[in-house]
């Protein structure tokens, strides 16, 4: 086991290298310029820095970026319209809508309607069931980006005692699956769970995902455990803003054996895992061998 702070832009910057030498052979070998297609609707200030970062990291690396802006006030039928079109387009072989969407929109409607072969987020209701079920899907990036933390950490994770705090369909569940794919034995934890700090200590891996600045303890935490920190929490100390995780990053730095920082850990991988599900799309669609 690898111990001490996990740096999720150094490995997010390694997997970029890696997605463009996958996108330069795409090119080279086949004439395939891949091609992600982001979908923003409305102007919330977080979601346009998201955006952001996603198209110019697509383009870093060599894949072409296709910006959709749409107006909060929008129809949710211009936006089943937009996503049609880009279903068929052959030059987009991933399809990512921002979420949240606006009230007015259904986000279970809207992200059925992507084609599941181009569901880059895998929140599509087939790539859920899919992973699910041990089958081949696209899977959510977040979870996607902290499996590929914990294989780097521990290498098998087979038998190990895995405790996830938060249930949401974006980050804890399809985590949970992965886990259990990986042989750990899982405990979902969430608002209604007894006792969280002792189910906490008895996890191997404790991945915080709720959305609860420094909610988790540095006594909640078994010694040598592995922590990962999904959460980011904007906070104002000393009249200053800054981003923290679900983990208070200075006690839990001296119990676990690794852990992510907030910002640097999860984050970076995020995006460098849509990169990574996006050649994996453009590969499955022309039925060539996907690279490792
Ligand atoms: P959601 O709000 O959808 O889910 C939060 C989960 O936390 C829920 O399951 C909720 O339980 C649980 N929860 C809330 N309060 C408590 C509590 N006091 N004790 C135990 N469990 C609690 O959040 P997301 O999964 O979308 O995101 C979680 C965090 O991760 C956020 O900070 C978000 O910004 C961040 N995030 C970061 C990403 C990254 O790339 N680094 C990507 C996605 C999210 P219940 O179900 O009972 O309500």
């Amino acid at each position: 086991m690898r111990r001490g702070i996990i740096d999720g832009k150094a490995a997010a910057a390694q997997i970029r290298r890696r997605a463009a030498e996958i996108a330069a052979r795409l090119r080279d070998d086949h004439g395939v310029v891949c091609g992600l297609a982001v979908v923003l609707v409305g102007e919330d200030p977080a979601s346009r820095v998201y955006v952001r970062n996603k198209s110019s990291q697509t383009r870093e690396v060599g894949m072409n970026s296709f910006e959709h802006r749409l107006s909060a006030d929008a129809s949710e039928d211009e936006l089943l319209a937009l996503i049609a079109k880009l279903n068929r387009d052959a030059a987009v072989d991933g399809i990512l809508v921002q979420l949240p969407l606006p009230p007015h929109m259904s986000s279970d409607r809207v992200i059925n309607a992507i084609a599941p072969h181009k569901d880059v987020d895998g929140f599509h209701i087939s790539n859920v069931g899919l992973l699910g079920t041990g089958q081949r899907a696209l899977v959510p990036c977040t979870p996607l980006g902290c499996m590929m933390m914990l294989k780097e950490v521990h290498g098998d994770l087979s038998g190990l005692e895995a405790v996830i705090v938060g249930r949401s369909n974006i980050v804890g569940k399809p985590l949970a699956q992965l886990l259990i794919a990986a042989n750990c034995t899982v405990t979902v934890a969430h608002s209604r769970t007894r006792d969280l700090p002792s189910v906490c200590r008895r996890a191997d891996i404790l991945v915080a995902a709720v959305g609860r600045p420094e909610m988790i303890r540095g006594d909640w935490i078994k010694p040598g455990a592995s922590v990962i920190d999904v959460g980011i929490n904007r906070v104002e100390r000393d009249g200053k803003f800054r981003l923290v995780g679900d983990v208070d990053f200075g006690e839990a730095t001296s119990v676990a054996g690794a852990i992510t920082p907030v910002p640097g850990g999860v984050g970076p991988m995020t995006i460098a895992c849509l990169l990574v599900n996006t050649l994996t799309a453009a590969h499955r669609a022309r039925n060539l061998p996907e690279p490792v």
